[in-house]
């Protein structure tokens, strides 16, 4: 079934399992929608569309009709740089927001977004090795239940008992690095991704965690596996993928190599800073320009309400302070020369353990819960790993529940607290296992926690609780870069497919600190920015690779890999339907203009403190830009895609 001539770079094999019959199909796939989608993401937003059409869109994230998609790309295990990237597609529960309210207007129910993550590690390499590209769950068990692939072979495995502990007289799974441990011993040599705690008690932000510190973090894929009785996916194989060309797919491929290792050996490059900092160097620039003497103040402090703070405090919490805890690289497979992933350990402190360095994202969006202890954030790092929660959503929520504490709204006692991390830490494991009402609160989707609020809370009105909880109407959560700063970056976290917040899809900083300005520049830049990101995510690529997907050599080595030709505009295409498909189904689930236009509360007001004092987004700016945004994208001026750009786009019925 295998490598024929049109599967070069593929396994061309697509698992289907479905978990309420127990039926399990393995069918060859559709190299037209290789050639239409590249892999990964794209195809898997193929996949989704298909099953919803034929189903009907849906109204619960958490029904056995969501269905999660796990896979890879071409690209994946070849001797490109950065070349193990995997992809998970799934309805997010997260971006949930069944009623319209009073509180946000009236704005439509969205009703869960089209969502991928991207998870580095070794999972989408061994997947592939094991002759899956795309591992398509449906339904949902009628007990919990593992997934095992092997050479080929794919069962649905009745989950052991070692599986599970007992914790306060209740029957909860283990972390994630017990469940990973015991898998790998019954499987050696194997890869595992698995939901934790979170996911079981399906925390609608709880992620998948691969290899024990990689994880799909965004948006809820934990939570969909808890929703699913599915507690993990082990895979093992032996498989290499075959190439159209492997002589010419070995020489352009070390012309790539060569390039992106000589950017990390170029001080001009970002990619230069990876191999010792990762991504903290952002912490620098962020707060105070960093090394490049830019104008920092744009690290959120405080649930955002500034993007600056005491620079003493900082220091505990610095790139350099993080690099001073770093150790030696631990790097996904595939990777070479950016090698961005460090280890790290404390010692002789309430928090001492050895684990992974934190993303700066995480690191950020603790500061914004004015935690200043970095032995503190490391741990809740680690924590947020074993538990298997997203550590950027749980940030928002947490600053936001804070701020909600501090002004004396909540009557809970067990409330986190600005800048303590032990009523953090405390506050976690309420939401995790669901120990206390404020857990089980806080562990919903925002705007179901809104009006369950409401009913409670001592002193606070509508517009207070939104102010504070910006992940309000159906957000994902906003990412470490203050959103009042830079209307270009709000504009990508406002337009990103995947949830309002997410600052993945597209990545404007350095372009507007370099100058860029006005709503159509903005607005293109964001545009090209989020159809590179659904290239990268298609092929199976880490989002700091350095080279051009439509150079000369970059499409030369993809054509002897797969076969495919493109030329530049037609593999930018390619782009432009992976990110329309994906709005279109987020319009059938519910997200228009309103959606993407809905600014919360609290960044109309201007910051106070620090070099961008003053700054707020700026309604009709953004508007401008909206509308500017969609001219660019073909969409109509309320976010809709029209049928005739599906056609246009080459998108099937
Ligand atoms: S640069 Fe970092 S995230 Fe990207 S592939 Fe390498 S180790 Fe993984």
């Amino acid at each position: 079934m295998t490598n024929k001539k049109s599967f070069f770079g593929y396994t061309g094999c697509w698992a289907f399992v479905d978990l309420s019959s127990g039926k399990i199909e393995l069918k060859e796939a559709d190299p037209e929608i290789y050639r239409l989608y590249l892999g990964g993401r794209g195809v898997q937003a193929h996949l989704i569309y298909q099953h919803l059409k034929k189903i009907g869109w849906l109204k619960d994230p958490f029904s056995p009709s969501n269905r999660i998609i796990i896979g890879n790309s071409s690209l994946n295990d070849t001797t490109i740089p950065t070349a193990g990237r995997g992809s998970c597609s799934f309805i997010s529960p997260m971006t949930y927001s069944p009623q319209r309210q009073p509180w946000l207007g009236n704005r439509p129910p969205v009703f869960g977004l089209l969502t991928h993550s991207s998870c580095g590690g070794l999972f989408a390499n061994m997947l592939k090795r094991a002759g899956i590209d795309q591992l398509v769950i449906d339904g949902r068990a009628d007990k919990p239940v593992r997934i095992l692939v092997n050479e080929g072979k794919v069962e649905i495995l009745e989950a052991e008992p070692e599986l599970f502990e007992e914790k306060d007289g209740k029957k909860v799974l283990r972390r994630t690095s017990e469940i990973t441990d015991f898998l790998t011993r019954k499987h050696p040599g194997s890869s595992t991704v698995c939901t934790g705690p979170a996911g079981w008690n399906q925390v609608a932000f709880a992620c998948l965690t691969a290899d024990y510190h990689r994880n799909f973090g965004r948006g809820g894929a934990g939570a969909v596996f808890g929703s699913k009785n599915l507690i993990a996916i082990t895979a093992y194989g032996r498989k290499l993928p075959a190439y159209y060309d492997r002589a010419r797919f070995l020489e352009t491929a070390k012309q790539i190599d060569e390039a992106v290792k000589g950017h990390v050996h170029d001080p001009n490059w970002t990619a230069s800073f990876r191999p010792e900092t990762g991504t903290t160097w952002w912490l620098d620039r962020a707060f105070n320009g960093g090394y490049l003497g830019k104008v920092g103040g744009y690290l959120p402090w405080h649930n955002f309400d500034e993007g600056y703070f005491d620079p003493e405090l900082y220091k505990k919490v610095s790139t350099g302070a993080f690099l001073e805890i770093a150790g030696k690289h631990k790097v996904c497979n595939r990777c070479r020369h950016i090698l961005c992933t460090r280890t790290a350990s404390v010692k002789e402190c309430p928090y001492a353990h050895e684990s992974v360095r934190p993303e700066f994202e995480t690191i950020a969006l603790w500061i914004n819960c004015c935690l200043t202890d970095r032995e503190a954030i490391f741990y809740l790092n680690h924590l947020c790993n074993e538990y298997g929660v997203d550590t950027m959503t749980l940030g928002s929520v947490m600053a936001g529940v804070m701020e909600l504490q501090e002004k004396g709204f909540l009557k809970s006692k067990a409330a986190p607290v600005f800048g303590d991390p032990g009523s953090m830490i405390r506050a976690l494991e309420q939401i995790i296992y669901g120990t206390t009402d404020l857990g089980c609160l806080l562990a919903k989707p925002t705007d179901l926690v809104i009006a369950e609020l409401l009913a409670s809370l001592s002193g606070a009105g509508p517009e207070e609780v939104v102010r504070c909880l910006t992940t309000a109407y159906a957000g994902l959560g906003y990412a470490g870069i203050e959103p009042k700063v830079f209307p270009g970056m709000f504009t990508a976290y406002g337009t990103s497919n995947r949830g309002r917040g997410d600052h993945t899809y597209a990545w404007t900083i350095q372009a507007e600190e370099s100058g860029l300005t006005g709503a159509e520049n903005l607005a293109a830049y964001v545009a090209g920015s989020q159809v590179g990101k659904a290239l990268t995510d298609s092929l199976g690529l880490c989002d700091f690779f350095t080279e051009d997907f439509t150079s000369p050599t970059f499409l030369e080595m993809y054509r002897a890999l797969t076969g495919f030709e493109y030329t530049a505009e037609s593999f930018k295409e390619c782009g432009r339907r992976i990110y329309a498909l994906e709005r279109y189904v987020n319009n059938q689930q519910g997200r228009k203009r309103d959606y993407d236009a809905f600014i919360p509360p609290k960044f109309l007001e201007p910051l106070t403190a620090g070099p961008q004092a003053g700054k707020a987004v700026d309604p009709i700016l953004y508007n401008a830009i909206l509308d500017a945004y969609y001219q660019n994208q073909k969409w109509t001026m309320d976010g809709l895609v029209p049928e005739t750009l599906l056609g246009e786009y080459g998108i099937q019925e």
